[in-house]
């Protein structure tokens, strides 16, 4: 097909996108996306094996993924009158609650800088995306945000709890005031909940425009993919047409399902890595040369003076560890620098290569 006609099909906001890349992190120390450093705990690799040889592989996953549903709503103290979606990843479920609402003339807002899907699902799905820009310490403006809210009539507001990639928690004053001034849904994204005290699961009872979104790929199991959505039965049953009939594979129903019975040693590592956050601060803030921001996620985002953020970047690179350049991905992210937090040997690895180059 000529390019002439790529041109005159793919639509012109697809056309005007860029594809989320990923950086090759081959050899690296990894403190870029977010993950958890360690591996499955030693005690259950044995049984995690044969978890995984067990289902059919031949057969179609069930569709409801019924076991996992179960011990999601023991481990997470579930309220009854509250359903669950489960996702291919939570990016699947910001996908799908996109695409039961798309209209041209809806508006999707969130806080920026945000979590960057929001606004690419948005535009795919044929939404119009409007941030609320954040104040420069990335606290949340709140007349300026009811303002907004007042003037766009969003169908959807997003709310990661707490930020991406600014890892600040909005007082919940606050949420329940953008909740109330919000005519569509409020989606309040928990992707890092195991990391801080904050929980909005309440919320989901006492408003009715209010789900609640979680995800597995931040306490160990981000190459599973499972993400799930917590909300009234009104909505889900909604969303649950937007979804692919098999999104969950066996293999991640098996594995999610055995890590729900042994959930506490996920959450050991969890506590453990929200501990080495604190130490992780204490140590950036040392290292002249960095604005330390304060995180209740398991990232820490820093901003550079008397040095471009690029050229820092490029440094730790050469000297193997892999963090995240966000210079250039917002104005107000001008030479900021996100470090994911690592074991205790990769923190002080990169520490010291920040006060080398620094
Ligand atoms: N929400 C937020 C705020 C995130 O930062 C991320 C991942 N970086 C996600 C959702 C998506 O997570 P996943 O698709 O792995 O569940």
């Amino acid at each position: 097909m000529s390019s002439v006609n790529i041109k005159r099909l793919i639509r012109p906001e697809i056309q005007a996108l860029s594809a989320y890349r990923v950086a090759d992190a081959e050899g690296m120390i990894k403190l870029d996306a977010m993950e958890n450093p360690y591996p499955l705990p030693e005690a259950l690799q044995k049984e995690w094996a044969a978890v995984l040889a067990s289902p059919e592989v031949n057969r179609y996953p069930d569709p409801q993924a019924p076991e996992v549903k179960k011990r999601l709503r023991e481990v997470m103290n579930l309220p009854g009158d509250l359903d669950i979606l489960l996702g291919n990843g939570s990016d699947e479920l910001i996908q799908m609650i996109c695409l039961a609402i798309a209209r041209p003339e809806h508006v999707v807002m969130a806080p920026e800088p945000g979590f960057v899907m929001y606004s690419i699902l948005s535009q795919v799905t044929g939404l119009t995306y409007k941030g609320i820009t954040l104040q420069s310490d990335f606290s949340l403006d709140l007349d300026l945000a009811l303002e907004a809210l007042k003037k766009h009539k969003p169908a959807i507001l997003f709310l990661a709890q707490p930020n991406n990639p600014t890892g600040n928690v909005f007082p919940i004053e606050q949420v329940r005031a953008l909740v109330e001034s919000t005519p569509g849904l409020v989606v309040i994204d928990e992707a890092y909940t195991p990391f801080c005290d904050s929980d909005y699961l309440p919320l989901a009872t006492e408003f009715d425009n209010v789900v609640i979104m979680r995800t597995f790929s931040k306490v160990g199991l981000a190459g599973l993919r499972l993400g799930f959505l917590i909300g009234r039965p009104e909505w889900i049953t909604e969303f649950d047409k937007a979804r692919l009939p098999y999104n969950i594979n066996s293999l991640t129903q098996a594995g999610a399902a055995f890590a729900l019975e042994n959930f506490e040693q996920f959450q050991a590592q969890a506590d453990r890595i929200r501990a080495d956050r604190k130490d992780l601060t204490k140590a950036l803030q040392e290292t002249s040369g960095l604005e330390v921001f304060a995180s209740e996620a398991n990232f820490v985002l820093v901003r550079t003076f008397d040095m471009e953020a690029q050229h820092v970047y490029a440094e730790l690179g050469k000297r193997g560890i892999l963090i995240k350049c966000l210079d250039g991905a917002h104005a107000l992210l001008r030479n900021c620098l996100r470090i994911t937090v690592g074991t205790p040997e990769e923190n002080a690895a990169c520490v010291q290569a920040l006060r080398e180059i620094l």
